[in-house]
């Protein structure tokens, strides 16, 4: 019946529709994105919370789409872990971090640059070489942030990359900690340096005595481990001085710096040292 495609197409609004169109097109901008150097990283910095030092920045990505202006990372990284863009992506962004740190060292700047990988990507025999041959080449100081949960899909391949990984002197952190489900099982399974405590588990910090108390039992789990911990998305000062008190080691978040380009983030590290 002729009608029956046309009744089964209305099934889907517009917005559908629409937002379909666009992932579509936002794939295929993205292969050129690299090449046309519309992304670029932007860091954070870290702050010991013991004796107020930065001495690590996360990096994370930028696409200034030329039409599109700003497009988040929440909405193209899942579209790079889809078309596989992901792997390119990743290896570019270690390489212009490692680049970043020559340049911050040469103006007195020595800070551990951490890098968000997607789990999956642990699961990639030819991505684990290229960045064990890069972190080897040169002496970075890198820290891996793993997110996602697929690792758990291939728990030997992931143990063995992160033993790899740790093998030649990168760190390993399990980002979002506390985000998803599977916290738990990531904690048994990875051999990480760093716990990174999500956001979720820390804006109601100040308000929730319940929330600071699976803080603190984490935080001591982490320890017991041998790990270190990092609150991230950390807005105002008195989550701050929760987190001091409950011994968290590191703290991240607007309340000490926004994401910032390289230039100005050396100097938001010359003030810092200053002060
Ligand atoms: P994430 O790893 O959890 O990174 C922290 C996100 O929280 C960043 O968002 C950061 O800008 C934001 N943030 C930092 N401090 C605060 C705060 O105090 N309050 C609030 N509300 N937000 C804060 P961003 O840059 O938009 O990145 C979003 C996510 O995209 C990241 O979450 C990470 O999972 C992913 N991502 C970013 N860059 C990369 C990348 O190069 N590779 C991969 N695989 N993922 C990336
Ligand atoms: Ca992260
Ligand atoms: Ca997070
Ligand atoms: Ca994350």
């Amino acid at each position: 019946r002729a009608g029956g495609a046309v009744d089964r197409v209305c099934v889907y609004d517009e917005a559908t529709f629409a937002s379909a169109d666009n992932n579509l097109a936002l794939m295929t901008e993205m292969i050129d994105a690299l090449g046309r150097n519309e992304i670029s990283l932007h860091y954070q910095p870290k702050m010991q919370t013991a004796d107020g030092q930065v001495t690590s920045v996360e990096a994370l990505c930028r696409w200034h789409h030329p039409i599109r202006g700003f497009v988040p990372p929440d909405l193209f990284i899942p579209i790079a872990e889809q078309t596989g863009q992901i792997r390119a992506l990743t290896e570019w962004s270690i390489l212009r971090a490692i680049q970043d740190q020559i340049r911050l060292r040469a103006s007195g700047h020595d800070v551990t640059i951490a890098l968000n990988i997607s789990g999956r990507l642990l699961a990639d025999d030819a991505f684990k070489d290229k960045v064990i041959q890069f972190a080897s080449a040169v002496d970075a100081d890198l820290c891996l942030e793993i997110t996602e949960t697929a690792v758990i899909d291939n728990p030997d391949k992931a143990r063995s990359a992160i033993a790899a990984f740790r093998a030649v002197g990168l760190k390993i952190s399990i980002d979002d900690y506390g985000s998803g489900l599977s916290s738990l099982a990531y904690l048994k399974l990875l051999n990480a340096d760093e716990l990174k405590i999500d956001r979720s588990l820390v804006t109601e910090l100040a308000d929730s005595q319940r929330d600071r108390l699976i803080m603190k039992s984490t935080i001591d789990l982490a320890h017991s481990l041998g790990m270190s911990v990092v609150a991230e998305g950390v807005e105002t000062e008195a989550i701050v001085a929760c987190l001091s008190l409950l011994g968290c080691d590191v703290i991240q978040g607007y309340w000490l710096s926004r994401p910032l380009p390289l230039v100005a983030l050396a100097t938001f590290l010359d003030e810092h040292a200053a002060t």
